[in-house]
């Protein structure tokens, strides 16, 4: 075996990195499931979750599971078998949520899509007018889709049904997206939003969050998928016990409460901008690589690329599971890989959660002497870059910033 000294880097796009701080709230005795003190933070917990979703009429349900079972929370309470359902293909996760809908006996109806590229609202308008019955039950649609590296515009999607008067519901998977860009339930007309706890929101896996709108919770009084443990009705009911359907997955939520409050402490807005910057960073890392043409960025479209993953093409001849293997085997630096169809011929840098500059400045690093160990061609300066995108990026945050609280605004 291997000695390894020194602290790794997980830069995976899920699980990301669990702070310290959570990881204490973690380490202290099982309490009593009925213990006031307890249920208190559970409430204060689906609050707080309220305004990550940023919905003030949506319910929020959490599951021990992990996304898989979120999606799979959220489509047996609002599905009937032969529902019919539409499914913009986004990339991988698209496909693994129409698979849930598959076997719970919905209909699929795919829009298919190249994994290079966002969605065309229209083509979503398009289908839906079609279905002159108005027999499409929802929308399933994957707000960054973490295989291909692009963030989807959900509130046009929501405008695209509604240009065409379908009542379908909206059903968005935030796994990936919570916590890391700006994701607005109430305001863009999601019904359901489908989350979980080991991307932006910082907790260790397993937790799934689901939260449903009260188009969805009505449908979901007549909807007749088998479902007990997924159940919105007991869930909604309010002793904490019915709440996880048995005992509450209770140093998850010592967790939760904890991430809760990092997240407010530094605020959403500061949030989707740390993101911000930290994924330019690595653009611009990765555009100076790929002009030695081994790399390439599998979103054609710059103003796509995902704010919490970047996914990095690789040409012909070049082994992308030996570099991941390596950048984590040699460098200590957790990548991820090629999804689906890009198996073996893409790599993932995750950029979300709690992340900072040196951190992804590691990343970036342990990737390029990955590259240079391995002599995968790449242009030189990448790091360079990256350096050169933070500090003026910081620049900028100071001079405009205004006093509030976050990592940003401090410098200043
Ligand atoms: C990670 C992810 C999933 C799957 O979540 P698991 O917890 O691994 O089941 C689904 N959708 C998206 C967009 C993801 O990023």
């Amino acid at each position: 075996m291997q000695v390894k000294r020194g602290r790794g880097f997980l830069s995976t796009p899920g699980p990301t990195n669990v702070p310290d701080r959570v990881l204490n709230a973690m380490h202290r005795p099982a309490v009593d499931l009925n213990d006031p003190d307890f249920l208190e933070l559970v409430n204060s917990c689906f609050d707080d979750l309220k305004k990550v979703f940023q919905t003030k009429n949506g319910e929020i349900f959490v599951y021990i599971t992990n996304g898989h079972g979120a999606w799979e929370a959220a489509l047996a309470n609002v599905l009937s078998a032969g529902d019919k359902l539409l499914v913009p293909e986004t990339g991988n996760f698209s496909g693994g949520w129409r698979d849930v809908a598959t076997a719970f006996g919905a209909s699929v109806q795919e829009i298919p899509n190249d994994w290079r590229r966002a969605m065309d609202p229209a083509k979503v308008a398009e289908a839906l007018a079609a279905d002159k019955a108005q027999e499409i039950k929802a929308v399933l649609l994957v707000h960054t889709d973490t295989a291909v590296g692009i963030t989807a515009d959900v509130q046009a999607v929501r405008k695209a049904i509604d240009s065409v008067g379908h009542p379908a519901l909206l059903m968005v998977d935030t796994i990936a997206s919570l916590g890391t860009v700006d994701f607005r339930m109430d305001e863009w007309g999601v019904d359901v939003a489908v989350s979980a706890s080991q991307k932006g929101l910082m907790v260790p896996p397993g937790l799934g969050v689901v939260a449903a709108g009260p188009r969805a919770v009505e449908a979901h009084r007549t909807a007749t998928a088998p479902r007990r443990y997924w159940d919105w009705g007991a869930r909604l009911q309010s002793e904490g016990y019915r709440k996880f359907c048995g005992t509450a997955p209770e140093h998850h939520m010592f967790a939760m409460r904890e991430a809760l409050d990092m997240i407010f402490e530094e605020g959403l807005e500061n949030i989707f901008r740390r993101h911000q910057m930290l994924a330019d960073a690595v653009r611009d890392c990765v555009s100076v690589w790929t002009e030695a043409g081994a790399l390439s960025f599998n979103a054609i479209n710059p103003a796509e690329r995902s704010n919490g993953v970047t996914t990095i093409l690789t040409a012909e001849g070049v082994d992308a599971v030996l570099l991941r293997e390596t950048a984590r085997d040699v460098f200590q630096t957790a990548l991820g890989g090629g999804l689906g169809k890009l198996q073996g011929k893409a790599f993932r840098i995750g950029h979300m959660g709690d992340l900072n500059e040196p951190m992804i400045l590691g990343t970036l690093s342990a990737v390029e002497t990955t590259l240079a160990y391995l002599d995968i061609p790449y242009q030189r300066g990448g790091i360079d870059a990256a350096i050169r995108s933070l500090a003026e990026a910081r620049k900028k945050a100071a001079a405009v910033a205004a006093p509030v609280a976050g990592p940003i605004s401090r410098v200043a």
